[in-house]
């Protein structure tokens, strides 16, 4: 059978869909580029809020509307996990499946060629994979419906089969192996293992072949001191780290159930600085949260500007079914929480452009993401990537002047910061 797969939502959502597409590779089914030409077409979508779940809805009536005589077309994922009701709704859908469904998806496309030893490197991977290393979530946040869709506890995969997994990447392609999780810093509580995290970097970095490690999702209080070595000393860990703050007024951080003790947020990022003064440091933040005053959003600008985030993102607050935060009575207008949001945005983008105009004159190691024959409108060769400062879909790229494949690592000189990008030459 011939399938495709459209995905929608996070990286984890990503690897999901890596793993569908495995299994249907065991089993003979082959990947095509062209919708037109898929026996069978598979939604993967994303639930985690109204606007996802919108967005999934939408692609869903438009792959149902699109589909090819003898096409199915099939919705799995998060938004199809908590709305199944709505989904078998749509006409043209053949079948829903909720989360980490892959073997029944496969079960549902039936076996080909079963006895064939198809290897499993035949699908290909960018020069940057994602590498799911637990899911679920045990933690209390007051907005989130993850852990009603994931699963309320963590569930941590084994270092064995992780170090097996990045080795696959590897071989399929991958340069830069980015390590996700709803918690990434939970990874082995459940074993009871407080520096699973940098155990399992510390081998990844040792076994897997990956040139760069990068870490996304770690939660507020568990940047342990190992971890900041592990990260500082490991060369082919980034120096990177993203941890979602949420908020920087303690008083939304306690209502939110989040951690709330600024003093110990202020501690991890000068531990991280002091120990790697190069480190690009990620957050994202929500604005708007039920009950969110004038002053407690004047706490969360002031924090921004004082913590000068190298990224960061933020959110308009929206109420999740199910949600503690949903039932709070002082929600905040939607005019209130669009001007705080677009206020704060401003912020992030002066804070993150200052950052970038210090970075002119350093001298980095660029991976190319660009196909090659792309030029300036002057007729030069230009190639775009990321360095370690830069993670994939979520912060600005690298452009450069100069030639290189998709996945080499070049040398390139910083010659203009501009807003969120670089521009850049390559060196010899
Ligand atoms: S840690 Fe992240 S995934 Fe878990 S409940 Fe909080 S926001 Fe949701």
């Amino acid at each position: 059978m011939r399938y495709q797969i459209v995905t929608l939502g996070c990286p984890k959502n990503t690897t999901d869909s890596d793993r569908i597409a495995r299994t249907l590779e065991r089993q003979g089914h082959r990947a095509v580029e062209r919708r037109v030409d898929a026996d069978l077409v598979i939604l993967n979508t994303c639930g985690f809020i109204d606007d996802a779940r919108e967005e999934s809805r939408q692609a869903a009536e438009i792959l149902a509307a699109e589909r090819q005589p003898d096409q199915q077309v099939i919705v799995t994922g998060c938004w199809s996990q908590i709305e199944r009701e709505q989904v078998i709704e749509i006409d043209g859908i053949d079948a829903t499946f909720g989360i980490e469904a892959w073997q029944e998806i496969a079960e549902h496309a039936g076996a080909v060629e079963a006895e064939r030893d198809i290897p499993e490197t035949s699908i290909g991977v960018g020069p940057s994979a994602y590498l799911k290393i637990s899911d679920g979530c045990a933690r209390p946040c007051t907005f989130c419906n993850i852990p009603g869709i994931k699963g309320r506890q963590f569930r941590s995969a084994q270092p064995d089969a992780l170090v097996s997994e990045a080795r696959e990447l590897v071989v399929r392609g991958a340069r830069e192996i980015v390590l996700v999780a709803q918690d990434s810093t939970a990874y082995g509580a459940e074993w009871g293992d407080a520096n699973g995290l940098a155990r399992l970097i510390e081998r990844l970095a040792a076994e897997s072949g990956a040139d760069w490690l990068r870490l996304m999702y770690a939660y507020p209080g568990f940047v342990t001191p190992s971890l900041v070595e592990v990260i500082a000393n490991t060369p082919q860990v980034c120096h990177y780290l993203d941890i979602p703050l949420q908020h920087g007024s303690p008083t939304v951080l306690r209502r939110m159930k989040r951690p709330h003790n600024m003093s110990m947020v202020r501690g991890t990022l000068d531990r991280l600085r002091t120990a790697m003064p190069d480190i690009a440091i990620r957050t994202t933040f929500i604005v708007g949260f039920p009950g969110e005053t004038e002053s407690e959003f004047g706490e969360l600008l002031d924090f921004a500007a004082e913590a000068e985030f190298d990224r960061a993102g933020a959110f308009v607050y929206s109420p999740q079914q199910g949600t503690p935060a949903a039932d709070m009575t002082d929600q905040i207008a939607e005019s209130t929480k669009q001007r705080r949001h677009e206020e704060l945005m401003a912020l992030l983008a002066d804070v993150s452009a200052r950052k970038n105009e210090r970075q002119v004159g350093r001298r980095l190691s660029m991976l190319v993401e660009s196909e090659p024959g792309q030029t300036t409108e002057d007729g030069d060769p230009i190639i775009a990537g990321r360095t370690y400062r830069e993670a994939a879909e979520v912060d600005g790229l690298v452009f450069a002047l100069g030639e290189a494949n998709p996945g080499e690592f070049v040398d390139v000189e910083v010659l203009e910061a501009m807003g969120h990008d670089l521009w850049a030459e390559v060196i010899d």
